[in-house]
């Protein structure tokens, strides 16, 4: 029950673990699977924002910069009332809504 050789005429094809090999050409078939270790289908764990403060990580940028606010007291803090905001829009929205400003 020899292979076709697909290089040559020879059925002489050996298979082994992941191809086959034919003794008529000495040409090697190497099988590509689906599931080999590379395969990019494998979930990476996604990247972590962490806190330069504490041992704290985030899924996205914007919560560690609120954490950053809350916790630490880093980002941008209201002149008036000392709120500290994550971001200057957020600051300029506390500013008109809070302080009517
Ligand atoms: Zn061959
Ligand atoms: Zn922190
Ligand atoms: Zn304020």
């Amino acid at each position: 029950m020899g292979k076709h050789c697909k290089y040559c005429d020879s059925q002489d094809v050996v298979d082994y673990g992941y191809g086959s090999f034919c003794r008529g050409c000495n040409r090697k078939t190497t099988i590509v699977t689906k599931d080999t270790p590379n395969a990019k289908n494998v979930n990476p764990l996604p990247k972590r924002v962490p806190c330069p403060h504490c041992s704290k990580k985030f899924l996205k940028q914007l919560d560690q910069k609120n954490h950053l606010a809350m916790v630490h007291k880093i980002g941008y803090t209201c002149s008036i009332c000392g709120f500290v905001l994550v971001s200057e829009k957020s600051l300029k929205n506390h500013m008109e809504w809070k302080h009517n400003l």
